[in-house]
């Protein structure tokens, strides 16, 4: 379990020794306790994106909460005890087997000097289960193998050779549009008893409710509905790996009582939230800007004035309007909530609250904060940073490279664009320019900065690295692209992109690195296509 962060190393020995309390004394709170330490490992590995593991932990986590409502029934049976154990030593032995794929993925940039071929490491398998000679089967892996993942196609009644959990596996049914028959279901479940933590894809899964309940139940994570083919499982299996821990969630807590605050804040932390509290309404403003919060836990009654009318307050300043705001409060009084709700909140919970509720309360919040503050900042036909977005984040990066930090700009433009859409169709473009996007998730390190900056053009900002090795790296990234096959209704297309590059501190503004790399790029196109140039 050495190269998982602290936290979750941590958090599954906490698991592991809560369970064994549980298990000598029988006392329901230690199984409170038990339970809760369980849900702050799955808060942990969704953070690290391990869905097969999350889904395990989900698993286990309902099972045990179909024994919390009721003190009398612990000490559990121990048919039931046996149960838990059995789900948590799988969890655990997954967790011991497993490294997470953010320290697995280590991007080129962050291995040895010069190193630009493997990018992705183990376990990177990627298992398809299809008929022998399966088009789609070929097509995927030979997709995959370009992203740097492992395929390995097996027939329907064979088993994966390795006894390493693939990352995913992935289900081609023989006849698009029907359900899957008996065999197949069959075949899933031996492969998710053997596999509990793998992400399943099922393909050409038609869209009635009943085939997706059984492949559920089957084990299967995502049913991808018929029509949707190979690119859309790639897109998949990308996000899954795709590796920017999310940040954690902060909740800034206003409330003038110490006591509320500390049951408040040990709730919040036992679930993997950050808090910062104040007692005096007052001083909000300067702690939100410095803080960031994703949420403001929002008391009623305060000695300076109330949570409503500091609420209202808050949300005539542009940047915390959409901020949630969640009232607490001893009040029962239906009128007064109404009006709290009317004035800006978003929620209204009473104390003391149980802390299982507050922490889902204000993850379902934040996450929706989130996705619409992220909806508002990238793109979404390749998930990238949008044009505005990029253009400030390139600002930020330099205001923090300078005075004599590194930082390299470049622009991209993939080559007769035009003509792929005239010859291939507008769908084909979008799926080239969603490669693009792919290749270039996959082969920079997260603290990269990556947006599409219009059309068919890219950008790309590298801090902390020497212009020539960014553009070594360019070069890979070049050269492995003109390579990539796209898929056409009549078979594959290739095409390539030109590139502009410019760094510091030859150019010192944000404006003239991103516009003397766009020039080097015109000078790029003028020179032929397909090449870097440097400004
Ligand atoms: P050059 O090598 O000089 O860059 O030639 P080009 O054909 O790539 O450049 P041009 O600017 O003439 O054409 C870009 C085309 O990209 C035109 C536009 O229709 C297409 N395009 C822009 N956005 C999208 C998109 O989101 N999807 C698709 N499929 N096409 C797009
Ligand atoms: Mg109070
Ligand atoms: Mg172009
Ligand atoms: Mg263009």
């Amino acid at each position: 379990m050495s190269n998982f962060p602290n936290s979750i190393v941590a958090l599954a020995a906490m698991l592991e020794r809560g369970w064994e309390s549980y298990r000598a004394q029988g006392e329901f709170d230690l199984f409170v306790e038990f339970t809760l330490s369980l849900n702050g490992l799955t808060e942990q590995l969704h953070r690290q994106h391990l869905p097969g593991l999350v889904r395990a932990c989900q698993e286990l986590e309902n099972t045990a909460l179909t024994f919390f409502a009721d003190r009398e029934m612990h000490p559990i049976p121990l048919d039931q005890a046996i149960a838990i154990e059995r789900k948590l030593s799988i969890i655990l032995g997954e967790l011991r087997r497993h490294e997470t794929p953010a320290i697995l993925a280590r991007r080129v940039l962050d291995t040895a000097e010069g190193n630009t071929g493997e990018g992705w490491k183990q376990p990177r398998r990627v298992v398809i289960v299809a008929r022998d000679g399966h088009p789609w089967s070929a097509s995927l892996a030979e997709q995959l193998g370009f992203f740097g993942f492992t395929p390995e196609a097996i027939s329907w009644d064979a088993q994966p050779a390795s006894e390493e959990p693939p990352l995913a596996i992935t289900f081609i049914p023989d006849t698009e549009g029907r359900a899957y028959p008996p065999a197949a279901i069959a075949a899933i479940v031996a492969l998710r008893t053997r596999f509990p933590t793998s992400y399943f894809y099922c393909l050409s899964v038609p869209s009635n409710l009943q085939s997706i309940v059984l492949l559920q139940r089957a084990g299967a994570d995502a049913c991808v509905p018929v029509g949707n083919k190979v690119s859309d499982v790639l897109s998949r299996i990308l996000d899954l790996v795709e590796m920017h821990e999310q940040e954690m969630h902060r909740v800034l807590i206003v409330e003038d009582s110490a006591t509320a605050v500390a049951h408040i804040r040990r709730s919040l932390s036992q679930h993997g939230i950050d808090s910062r509290a104040i007692n005096d309404p007052r001083q909000l403003l300067e702690v939100a800007n410095e803080y960031r919060p994703d949420a403001i836990l929002m008391d009623m009654y305060m000695p300076f004035c109330t949570g409503v009318e500091v609420t209202s307050a808050l949300r005539q300043i542009p940047e915390f309007q959409a901020l949630p705001v969640i009232y607490l409060s001893s009040e029962t009084d239906i009128v007064q909530q109404v009006e709290a709700l009317r004035l800006g909140g978003d929620q209204f919970l009473t104390k003391p609250v149980n802390p299982i509720i507050l922490a889902s309360v204000v993850k379902t919040k934040i996450e929706r904060y989130r996705e619409m503050l992220y909806s508002g900042q990238h793109d979404s036909l390749t998930g990238l940073l949008n044009h505005s977005t990029s253009k400030s984040q390139v600002e930020r990066l330099l205001q923090a490279a300078l005075p004599d930090g590194e930082l390299v700009v470049a622009m991209i433009d993939i080559d007769r664009f035009k003509m792929v859409n005239d010859t291939y169709g507008h769908p084909v473009g979008d799926q080239v320019i969603r490669s693009m996007a792919w290749l270039l998730r996959g082969r920079l390190r997260n603290t990269d900065l990556i947006g599409r900056y219009g059309g068919e053009e890219f950008i790309v900002a590298l801090a902390d690295i020497e212009p020539a090795h960014a553009i070594r790296l360019l070069e890979q990234i070049r050269e492995d692209f003109s390579q990539l096959p796209h898929a056409h209704a009549q078979g594959t297309l290739r095409t390539t992109f030109s590139c502009g590059v410019a760094a510091l501190p030859t150019y010192r503004s944000a404006s003239a690195l991103i516009g003397a790399a766009d020039d080097a790029l015109l000078e790029a196109k003028r020179a032929g296509r397909n090449r870097i140039i440097s400004a």
